[in-house]
């Protein structure tokens, strides 16, 4: 039995966990579930997974979930605060963590989880982007298996072989990473300078959190994954192509030295990927529809636009110069998204506010936790001030 704390359980990636453990109630059970808004959703999902642990923001979310879950007669412990993330993400008990929050604030429970030496199932791509020296050495240092979520590095990592530690003597030449190209494929900058937020949310393929939503529509998704990827599987940023599929089916392909290419397909339902990280080596169903190819009929390929989404190309900048810009970044973008989600600055802008903080700012090679957050701290800031600036 599996013992899981599900970091960020009220999110996309968060229900689609919980259904599939929900389907193998013999292999996983639930020890912590964490969330932060949807107090009402978290207190049913601790009665139908009989968690041990509930995680929230402040005491009054604490106060509030707590009635919720007495009047449903529910034991679920509940705590809060990072420290408490940091406990259930660590906890002997556990064995494997979801990291599944958004954005910069999975950064420090996931490090405790991957200091704890647990199995760690990341989605939350942005504490690697931020983080991906320190990330990866401490999962050297504690042992840690490290689990792709995101599809594509999920696809990538099934299409690799098992002792895979170097592409050069594993004889890869190339990662070849799908983008979908969102809902603004083929559009113009000029076209996209008008978009709503919820013209951004709605992804053709996927259905996702409004954070990565928006970064899909702007290709910054696409270059958090870049980033994502040459952690993930030690590999330069001119080794890895980002190639459009608009439907979504090829999930990403790697290219090896005698001509083969090795790709993974599916239906566009992140239950596949979390499933196979959940019992890796095993495999799981996962309760997604089998590929009908006969349905689907033909598979599109085309390069990504740069100049109409250009932080895909600042997002290959930042991985050439490395230092702590990804984490610049990373802040910069979070400020500029939520900026565009609460109509003040234009969907264009987006790429406008990363583009000036990294220009504004100078690099350092950040060589330790506090040294990133400093970073992310700066690019909040700047972006901040620069989008005050534009606004009036
Ligand atoms: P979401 O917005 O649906 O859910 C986010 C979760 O994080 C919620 O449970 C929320 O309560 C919690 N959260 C938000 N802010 C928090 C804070 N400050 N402190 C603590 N908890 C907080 O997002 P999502 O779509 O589920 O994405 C989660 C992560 O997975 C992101 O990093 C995203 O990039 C990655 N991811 C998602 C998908 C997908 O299909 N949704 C695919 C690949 C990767
Ligand atoms: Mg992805």
């Amino acid at each position: 039995m599996q013992q899981i704390t599900l970091l960020g359980a009220t999110g996309s990636i968060g229900v689609s966990t919980l259904d599939v453990i929900a389907r193998h109630p013999d292999k996983y059970s639930v020890y912590a579930l964490s969330g932060n808004l949807q107090l009402e959703k978290l207190a049913l999902q601790c009665q139908a997974h009989q968690a041990k642990l509930a995680v929230v923001s402040d005491s009054v979310a604490a106060a509030k979930l707590e009635g919720l879950l007495q009047g449903a007669g529910c034991t679920t412990e509940v705590l809060y605060g990072i420290d408490a993330l940091c406990q259930v993400a660590s906890a002997d008990d556990v064995d494997t963590v979801m990291a599944a929050i958004v954005g910069a604030a999975g950064l420090v429970p996931t490090l405790a989880a991957v200091s704890a030496g647990k199995k760690i199932l990341l989605a939350n791509k942005e504490s690697l982007v931020m983080a991906g020296g320190l990330f990866m050495q401490a999962v050297k240092e504690s042992g840690s298996v490290l689990l792709p979520i995101d599809s594509e590095h999920n696809a990538i990592f099934q299409c690799l072989p098992n002792d895979y530690e170097q592409a050069q003597s594993a004889g890869i030449s190339k990662l070849l990473l799908s983008a979908s190209g969102g809902p603004f494929r083929g559009w113009s900058q000029s076209e996209m300078s008008t978009v709503t937020p919820d013209q951004a949310c709605a992804h053709p393929n996927w259905s996702m959190g409004r954070k990565i939503s928006v970064d899909s529509a702007s290709l910054m998704n696409k270059g958090l994954e870049l980033i994502e990827a040459c952690w993930l599987f030690d590999v330069g940023p001119a080794q890895i192509e980002v190639v459009v599929h608009p439907q979504s089916i090829i999930h990403s392909l790697v290219q090896y030295i005698d001509g083969s290419v090795l790709a993974q397909l599916g239906n566009p339902d992140m239950r596949t990927p979390i499933a196979h990280a959940l019992a890796w080596p095993q495999r799981i169903d996962a309760g997604v529809a089998d590929l009908n190819l006969f349905e689907i009929g033909q598979l599109n390929f085309e390069k990504p636009d740069l100049e109409a989404f250009p932080c895909l190309q600042l997002a290959f900048d930042v991985a050439q110069a490395a230092g702590d810009a990804p984490a610049i970044l990373n802040g910069a973008n979070e400020i500029a998204v939520q900026a565009f989600l609460d109509q003040r600055i234009g969907f264009t802008q987006i790429a406008q506010v990363v583009g000036e903080t990294l220009s504004g700012l100078s690099f350092t090679e950040p060589e330790s936790l506090d040294a990133v957050q400093e970073s992310d701290s700066k690019a909040r800031a700047f972006s901040t001030a620069y989008i005050a600036e534009i606004e009036s």
